[in-house]
């Protein structure tokens, strides 16, 4: 285990802290983030949580979404002073100063001691302590194991408890990826004998859909889910009328790549969106097949083995052009993983 006495030392008097995470953060992200806030918090920290981004309403129940402060909803000007007076800046869920937009350089340039704790494959060099562990589901997984480790098992009350089981549920895919190990069912085992209510937090987070969602995915399902059967993938191509013509908001195409994962015989799965300035894209993908290689090579992202994603600033017919021209280089990769699949 890595050695955690200077964080101990330096987290033992009163200090303030800015906790952030990456762009259109998702229950991993903002669980770590007010989990260690409402935790730091309890420890006499003034706790300041900035995001770059908004983020989807089924997070808004997480105890201090309230004081979460939106970068890039005109708090451009208070950020950067809250940033300035602090003393430790923790970087959770993500290994890149690029995955927090124009926050990074802000960050980048701050004299505050700055701690990356996460996840993600090949972590950028900017943090003064770096907490990297690719082999965990979750940040909010390794955000337990550092309170415990810390000595303070006995401050996390239900509230951080939950924060901290919602991001492991989310980023195991409801416990069913290949990333749910024995550890993450001790680690979630812990957090409801400290008063998580596992039950109560999946209802908030998987079934709190609106009607316009509802109806977005019926008509995504019925209507735009386009299969390559020689290529084992699948694909949705949404259009930023087709948003708008359901009320779409942050979080509603969340989860939608994966109804093309679902399908028999399907080894790679993406979904392209057109947010207007960009065209934003997921993939996942099944046992040794690289999406994180595709998202890095051809679409300027990056992420897991077999959940990563990226982004154009091509239209997106071109951007689905080139994804349909990179296939036929994966073809023996992907015929490996078909015979595989069960
Ligand atoms: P999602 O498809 O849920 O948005 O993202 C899945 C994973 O892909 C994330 O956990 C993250 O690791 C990675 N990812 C998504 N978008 C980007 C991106 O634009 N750049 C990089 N480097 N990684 C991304
Ligand atoms: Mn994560």
């Amino acid at each position: 285990m890595q050695e955690l006495e200077p964080l101990r030392v330096l987290l033992s008097t009163p200090k303030n802290i800015v906790i952030t995470t990456h762009h259109k953060p998702d229950a991993d992200a903002l669980g770590s983030s007010l989990g260690m806030s409402n935790y730091l918090k309890k420890k006499g920290h003034n706790v300041t949580v900035i995001t770059p981004t908004d983020y989807p309403a089924f997070l808004h129940w997480m105890k201090g979404n309230e004081d979460v402060l939106i970068f890039n909803e005109g708090n451009q000007k208070k950020s950067q002073e809250i940033i300035d007076a602090a003393d430790v800046i923790f970087a959770l869920d993500f290994s890149a100063l690029g995955r927090i937009n124009e926050l990074g350089e802000i960050l980048r340039a701050a004299k505050a001691f700055k701690i990356n704790i996460d996840h993600h494959l090949d972590p950028e060099d900017f943090a003064d302590f770096l907490l990297s562990n690719t082999k965990a589901a979750a940040t909010c997984e390794m955000c337990y194991e550092l309170i415990e480790n810390l000595g303070d098992r006995d401050l996390i009350d239900a509230d951080i408890a939950e924060c901290l089981y919602a991001g492991i549920m989310t980023d195991t895919g409801g416990f069913r990826h290949s990333n749910t190990t024995k550890n993450v069912h001790e680690v979630v085992a812990n957090l409801i004998e400290l008063g998580a209510n596992n039950s109560d937090v999946a209802k908030r987070i998987y079934d709190n859909n609106s009607l316009d969602r509802l109806k977005f995915l019926g008509y995504v399902l019925s209507e735009k889910l386009i299969v390559i059967p020689e290529y084992s993938t699948a694909y949705f191509a949404i259009t930023s009328k087709e948003l708008s013509n359901y009320n779409s908001r942050t979080g509603d195409t969340e989860g939608l790549v994966n109804y093309a994962l679902s399908l028999q015989g399907i080894v790679f799965a993406a979904l392209f969106t057109d947010r207007s300035e960009v065209i934003k894209m997921s993939f996942r993908s099944i046992g040794e097949f690289p999406a994180n290689e595709i998202a890095a090579k051809f679409f300027n992202g990056g992420g897991h083995r077999n959940a990563a994603g990226g982004r154009t600033e091509i239209s997106l017919e071109e951007t689905v052009d080139r994804f349909k021209g990179v296939l036929p280089a994966y073809k023996s990769l992907l015929d490996k993983e078909k015979e595989r699949k069960i």
